[in-house]
């Protein structure tokens, strides 16, 4: 563990095997300065240990700087479940992650990641009550997606501002690449606001849907990146600002919801030398850990949520700020800020 790329100071990474189940799974702990580590569990089919290994060290991290990043009184961490989410899921073996994350005493809150729905997270709650993203109960948040939206949202205005210089969307230009759970109500907003849509995605009966409700024009998958706009909104996959797409994109700013959107540190550099101002992923799409950590409080407020939000949505304004005054790259800054907080914290 010390001696793989992945690893970033964390305080704890935890194993755990279940002969019965068949259960393994790593627990990664990266910090707890700023309050218990909370980050969802992802199920998935690594090649080998090492892989489950990096994974684990890796999100657990990236949770660290998004909770700091949103003032959440929460720390980093990650669960990973080595294993085939289509073949190898059981309520039992839920239940023995359950026992694994409660063994933890509350260091560790879980969630649902990639690979996990609510139905298997009931089964977890089963066992430990360090647990949320669950569909019932008195604090239960529920889906995180409209939450996540509105952040992305209001980003995106943020984001409007500085680099279109105005102070509304009506008639702005708006690639969205994606309109699943987050896309769509980012669609539904953007719309609202007079935005001007072009949308993509795999799925053709969604594409429908949204452009129905929005006026939306539709493209194909690879043509987003063409489109005449001004602004790019990823909420689909990671790693979509590359060389290549960046050489494509007209547009003046990017900012939407997707986790890992730079395919590598540098990209940041690069966007910014291509004169198109960057919303850091993990700072814009906040809004769905802020409501998670509303479940974790003990009693779920919407007001409480949505000021969150708000204050979330200033922060991404300073960044921006900084970035244009200083000439740097929003992402490098962003995780300067967030490595801050959790410094002062450790103080
Ligand atoms: P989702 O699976 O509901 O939506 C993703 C959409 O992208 C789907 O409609 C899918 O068909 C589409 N898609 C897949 N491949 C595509 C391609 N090649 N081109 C265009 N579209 C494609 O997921 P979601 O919950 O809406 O999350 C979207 C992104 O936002 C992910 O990166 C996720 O990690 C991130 N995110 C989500 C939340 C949340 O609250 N759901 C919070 C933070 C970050």
């Amino acid at each position: 563990m010390f001696d793989t790329d992945a690893f970033a100071g964390h305080e704890s990474v935890h194993m755990f095997h279940d002969d019965a189940t068949g259960l393994r799974a790593i627990i990664a702990i990266h910090s707890t300065a700023l309050g218990p580590a909370a980050g969802g569990c992802r199920m998935w089919n690594y090649v080998d240990g090492e892989a489950a290994m990096r994974d684990a060290l890796r999100l657990s991290e990236g949770m660290s700087y998004k909770n700091a990043i949103a003032d959440l009184p929460l720390g980093g961490g990650k669960g990973v479940i080595w294993g085939d989410s289509k073949t190898q899921k059981s309520p039992e073996l839920f239940r023995a992650f359950g026992q694994a994350v409660d063994s933890l005493n509350g260091k560790y809150w879980t969630a649902e990641d990639v690979g996990i729905s609510p139905d298997d997270i009931k089964y977890v709650g089963e066992q430990t009550r360090f647990v949320a993203g669950l569909d019932d109960g008195d604090a239960a948040s529920g889906d995180p997606s409209p939450v996540t939206a509105l952040g992305v949202f209001k980003g995106i205005e943020a984001t409007a501002r500085r680099a279109l210089k105005t102070e509304s969307l009506k008639g702005v230009r708006i690639a969205v690449q994606g309109v699943g759970h987050v896309g769509e109500y980012v669609c539904g907003h953007l719309a609202k606001a007079g935005a001007i849509l072009t949308i993509t995605d795999i799925n053709q009966e969604s594409l429908n849907r949204v452009s129905k409700a929005t006026g939306a024009t539709i493209v194909a998958p690879d043509d987003i990146y063409d489109v005449e706009a001004d602004i790019f909104s990823p909420n689909a996959l990671g790693a979509i600002i590359n060389d290549t797409t960046l050489e494509r994109l007209k547009v003046k700013a990017i900012a939407g919801g997707a986790n890992n959107q730079l395919a590598t540190a540098d990209m940041g550099e690069k966007v910014r030398q291509a004169g198109v101002l960057y919303a850091p992923d993990f700072v814009i799409n906040g809004g769905g850990i802020i409501n998670v950590a509303s479940e974790i409080s003990g009693v779920y407020s919407m007001p409480w949520v949505e000021s969150k939000v708000e204050t979330l949505t200033a922060t991404l304004g300073k960044i921006l700020d900084k970035a244009i005054q200083e000439t740097r790259p929003s992402s490098e800054i962003a995780l300067e800020m967030a490595k801050a907080r959790i410094k002062a914290a450790h103080k």
